[in-house]
């Protein structure tokens, strides 16, 4: 294919937008291959579309290659299946909600759980029909807050999500991790740098889940590496054991019988509460003690108890009315009105949220704010406020921070779904076996701007040669000769199969087409310029910027 810049819809910008904040978005803006629509909905002019198909193309590859088969399903979804689930609820105000003409809600999917788990309960009825995965490129649906950034945080952007489906769980961690090598194998041959990490579930909700990340400034997610251990995680999930501190009246906390993590089942026994129902959301580390305990939305947990067992240091979600219950236990209270504090910008944090909190770490967490009120907010969940050099909670090294790209992120669900929807499958003794899930999402569009983020230089773009949106541009940098033996070496890569663009433009200096070249990206650059006659070309590294001149016929083979 023969890309002729004489034809093509690219517009390049000397100028960024007045917004744009990231390189990214500048970039992408600037070479033409993004538009914006409206806020947070992006065009994808040619060249752009180019290099998202590619990317989508890799992701197919691997996704067939463990046995995913693709699917669509509509983007325009029943509410009431989200409601089903209680996502409805966790999604809130990010959730695109609609009314048809009968008065029946829907949504825009925001990732597609509850649609995919009902396909395979109408779909499958055998456990001789597992292990099933299924996976969709789609347009999701998020109506983020801010959404900045350009197309690393769009309110519509493109999404890979596939769902696994198994019996039991061995198969159900066998999924996980085909899953887990085939991002590995996506991001290495998209040529991102990238990071897998221990992540928080949130609204997706399951058992435990990884986090893909690409290092970038411009990543919005903050990850703690130690140099010592293998150890990696989203600050968001990295939990610490206090140090010993003065017990401030909550008692000791007696210890579980589990050197790990404790199930969410052990933790309720132990707390002498009813398990999954009331307590899924909680968010524990232990060793010897609970450090941090989230009950987001709980009723039903009783405070004194969980509060016997708080160690010294632990932060407690609670309602406001499980505050109104027992102020006594609560030190720090944020009112529905809300703080202009760090921690309310966490997700988890929700309006009308108390907080219980044992005795302050010390030297940790100075957030010392008097609310309007009579309360004072003293300090903050442990699992927002990692510093760098803190110490791993594996080995105990200093750990270093970094700022990311959330690109993929995998999911163990158990039966989260499969429970709230009845989805059973005849096992091989005629009983019902109920199904478990895996989701595993990428974020295909903006993997082109974290990609765009890590790759770009101060001249412009520098793709990668599997995703770039042609592997030779062809500059015709003179008069009709240079003209005539640069058509005739694009007809050349062509016949050979190299996709080229071809900058064929005419009144356009040579020096605006070396700028835009630059500014495009594309990683190779063919120039036939001042030895043409001679059938000498010069071949440009976009990367290193290293030249050559080279034999028409040397310059193809290197090419081809
Ligand atoms: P973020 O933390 O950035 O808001 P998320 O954790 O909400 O992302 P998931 O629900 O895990 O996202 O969705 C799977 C993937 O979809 C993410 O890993 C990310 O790559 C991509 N993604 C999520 N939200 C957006 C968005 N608004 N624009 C572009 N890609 C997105
Ligand atoms: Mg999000
Ligand atoms: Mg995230
Ligand atoms: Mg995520």
């Amino acid at each position: 294919m023969v890309l002729r810049m004489s034809r093509l819809m690219v517009t390049t910008l000397r100028d960024a937008p007045a917004d744009a904040e990231t390189l990214s978005h500048k970039l992408l803006v600037r070479a033409g291959y993004v538009r914006r629509s409206s806020a947070g909905m992006w065009s994808w002019l040619p060249l752009g579309k180019r290099v998202l198909d590619n990317v989508a193309r890799i992701v197919r590859e691997e996704m067939d290659a463990i046995g995913g088969q693709e699917v669509l399903l509509p983007a325009l979804l029943p509410g009431e299946t989200y409601e089903a689930t209680g996502r409805a609820q966790e999604y809130g105000d990010l959730l695109f909600r609609l009314t048809d003409r009968k008065g029946a809600g829907y949504v825009l999917g925001p990732t597609h759980e509850e649609v995919f788990t009902l396909l395979v309960k109408d779909q499958v009825s055998s456990y001789k029909d597992l292990p099933l995965i299924l996976y969709q490129i789609q347009a999701k649906y998020r109506d983020e807050a801010r959404p900045r950034s350009g197309v690393l945080r769009g309110r519509e952007f493109l999404m890979k999500d596939a769902y696994s489906f198994d019996t039991g769980e061995e198969g159900q961690i066998a999924a996980y991790r085909a899953h887990r090598e085939a991002y590995v194998r996506i991001f290495r041959r998209l040529g991102l740098d990238f990071r897998i990490v221990s992540a928080v579930s949130g609204a997706m909700g399951g058992s435990d889940s990884e986090e893909f990340l690409a290092p970038a400034a411009a990543g919005e997610d903050t990850f703690a590496d130690c140099p010592a251990c293998d150890y990696a995680a989203n600050t968001e999930a990295v939990t610490f054991t206090p140090p010993p501190a003065a017990d401030e009246g909550h008692g000791a906390p007696t210890e579980l019988d589990t050197p790990d993590t404790p199930t969410i089942e052990a933790l309720a026994a132990h707390l002498g509460v009813p398990a999954a129902a009331t307590l899924k959301n909680l968010l524990v580390t232990v060793d010897g003690e609970i450090t941090a305990v989230g009950v987001p939305g709980d009723r039903e947990v009783d405070l004194g108890k969980l509060a016997e067992h708080l160690a010294p240091a632990t932060v407690a979600l609670v309602t406001a009315e499980d505050f109104a219950r027992r102020p006594d236990l609560v030190r720090g209270y944020v009112g529905p009105q809300g703080l202009d504090l760090p921690y309310l910008a966490d997700p988890r944090v929700a309006p009308g949220t108390a907080w219980i909190t044992g005795a302050n770490k010390p030297g940790r967490h100075a957030a010392n704010v008097v609310c309007g009120r009579d309360f004072t907010v003293d300090r903050y969940l442990d699992v927002v406020t990692v510093r760098s050099g803190d110490p791993c909670p594996n080995c105990g090294a200093g750990l270093s921070l970094g700022r990311a790209i959330e690109i993929g992120h995998i999911f163990r669900l158990g039966t989260k779904y499969t429970d709230a929807f009845g989805v059973d499958v005849l096992g091989p003794d005629g009983t019902p076996v109920r199904v478990t899930m895996g989701s595993y999402g990428i974020g295909v569009s903006r993997a082109v701007a974290a990609l765009a983020e890590q790759t770009a230089d101060e001249h412009g773009l520098c793709w990668p040669a599997e995703v770039a949106p042609a592997r030779v541009h062809v500059v015709a940098a003179g008069k009709a000769a240079q003209a005539e033996l640069a058509e005739q070496i694009a007809d050349r890569l062509h016949a050979a199969g190299v996709t080229v663009l071809l900058d064929d433009r005419t009144g356009v200096s040579a020096g605006v087409k070396f700028t835009d070249a630059e500014l495009l990206g594309v990683p190779r650059i063919l120039v036939a310029g001042r030895r043409a006659a001679e059938g000498v070309v010069e071949l440009r590294d976009r990367r290193t910027g290293e030249r050559e001149d080279l034999p028409v016929a040397e310059a193809l083979a290197r090419l081809t």
